[in-house]
């Protein structure tokens, strides 16, 4: 059996240690005179006294008790958890691009103003929207810029009293939550035995208190708004504006355009859809993009080309004003503008239809095994339902631990809200057929486990690291430090 790593603590022995520095040549200063009293430690730090390979050993073995795409397939529905290339890595280190400042002037940096400049183009392009900013730095803050300039928009159109904003039951949790900040009050839409939007309670809904309507298309369950250009009349004629939400915009690159359903402004997660790699909270991209009459509000400055070069346009009056110091998070700006780049627009048409393809593929060989609420193709996500398992006692957070004893990180559970005991699949296009059968069989595993042995699948995971945690706790009481010889902390 393999061995465990022990805590680096237990293995200390008094003096024992993993670095020689050169004797010290310099005359020492009293440290009375470099720091203030109460800065003086009364007791040496209880650090672990450990050898280098030691060391060494101590800190690869944390770095592979992570699950990360780059160690297993991670098919966490509506985060697009996707290969990042390793190209994209080495094209965002060159130096002209990390060594460059922002504040830097314009002339210095116009090859870094050229890669954003082109950037924003693309996604005009990939969106149909006529101006795009790529100041946010998540999906959540566009939401939010989105509905700031929807807001300024209508004030200057002499509706401030246009204070609600549509939302459906199955949408991200963050869009209420951009809406109440953006000062919004949040209206629900039902949606249908369909799974989608449910038209005759939006009729009821909309009026001339719509700010917007804001929609993510294909919907969270993984199904596209049939009737969306209905759906944007409706909310065009009460008065409102139509809000995409493209954080995951996996299945419709170079198939269709928010810009052409009808949608007024859209966001984009550049950390999904478009590879920048995510997770752990690192820094995210989220552009928002704007059809013309939206165009005076955007966040400034805004970037121009003229004949001379590249230039920061200041000058916006009616501007929401800035969302982000500086002008988003370049870096990943880089990362996404070289996929887009590698990938062309046929690349990106195949990266949609593939990662459709491997959406059904994968629900298609689930599908005897769990309930399907919704009995449709999907598009690059879909909803399955734990609700016969649950019959048993087995429940979807069960089944979801039990999947790390496979070596997966579980899907999205108990999102959206509308589907009990929901599991919410998303594959990306990189997986191959081999790792989808293999997750298959898996599941298919867990399922029947769950009817025959449930004790095998309600004490899961067997194998982990650690065991069922207690994940309030450790999501609002994190303990972050590591204290030796407190056993209550570990
Ligand atoms: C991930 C996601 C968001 C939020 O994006 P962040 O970058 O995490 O703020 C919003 N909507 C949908 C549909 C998402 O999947």
């Amino acid at each position: 059996m393999k061995q465990e790593q022990p805590l680096i603590f237990e293995i200390s022995r008094p003096g024992r240690t993993g670095h020689s520095l050169p004797e010290n040549d310099v005359a020492e200063v009293p440290v009375e005179k470099l720091l203030p009293a109460e800065c003086i430690r009364e007791e040496a730090p209880e650090l672990p006294e450990v050898s280098e390979l030691e060391l060494m050993r101590h800190y690869t073995a944390l770095s592979v008790n992570n699950h990360g795409v780059d160690t297993g397939f991670y098919p966490l529905g509506s985060c697009t958890m996707k290969y990042n290339p390793k190209m994209h890595e080495d094209i965002a280190r060159m130096e002209g691009f990390s060594h460059v400042h922002p504040y830097q002037p314009e002339d210095q940096i116009q090859g870094a103003l050229e890669l954003m400049y082109h950037l924003q183009s693309c996604l005009c392009e990939i969106t149909g929207m006529d101006e795009v900013t790529l100041q946010s730095a998540a999906g959540a803050q566009g939401e939010w810029t989105g509905l700031m300039m929807i807001r300024a928009f209508h004030e200057a159109n002499g509706k401030p009293h246009r204070r609600k904003v549509i939302i459906p039951d199955s949408a991200h949790g963050t869009n209420p939550a951009s809406a109440r900040v953006a000062g919004f009050d949040a209206v629900t839409v039902r949606t249908n035995e369909k799974g989608l939007v449910d038209i005759d309670h939006l009729k009821e809904v909309a009026g001339d208190d719509t700010a917007a309507l804001m929609l993510t298309n294909p919907n969270t369950l993984g199904l596209f708004e049939e009737e969306i250009t209905e759906i944007a009349s409706i909310i065009h004629e009460a008065g409102g504006k139509l809000y995409y939400d493209g954080a995951n915009s996996n299945a419709i690159l170079g198939i269709t355009r928010p810009g052409d359903m009808g949608f007024d402004v859209v966001h984009l997660n550049l950390h999904k859809t478009f590879t920048g790699p995510h997770g752990g909270g690192g820094p995210g991209s989220g552009p928002v993009g704007v059809k013309k009459d939206l165009l005076p509000f955007l966040p400034k400055p805004l970037l121009k080309k003229e004949a001379d070069g590249y230039r920061w346009d200041y000058d916006r009056p009616a501007s929401i004003g800035r969302v982000k110091p500086f002008y988003g998070n370049f870096g990943i700006n880089i990362r996404a503008y070289a996929y887009i780049r590698t990938m062309g627009a046929k690349g990106l048409k195949q990266v949609s239809e593939h990662a459709v393809l491997n959406a059904n593929y994968l629900l298609h060989k689930l599908a005897p095994y769990f309930d399907v609420p919704y009995e449709r193709y999907c598009k690059h996500e879909f909803v399955l339902s734990g609700k016969r398992q649950k019959k048993n006692g087995v429940s979807t957070l069960d089944m979801a631990k039990r999947l790390l004893d496979f070596g997966y990180h579980p899907p999205t559970i108990y999102f959206p809200i509308n589907v009990e005991e929901c599991f919410m699949v998303e594959p990306t296009e990189t997986e191959s057929k081999e790792t989808l059968d293999a997750f298959a069989d898996a599941m298919v595993t867990i399922a029947k486990e769950a009817e025959y042995e449930p004790e095998t699948v309600l004490n899961a995971p067997h194998t982990t690291v650690v065991r069922r945690l207690d994940e309030t706790t450790a999501a609002r009481k994190p303990v972050l430090i590591f204290k030796p010889n407190k056993n209550a902390q570990g």
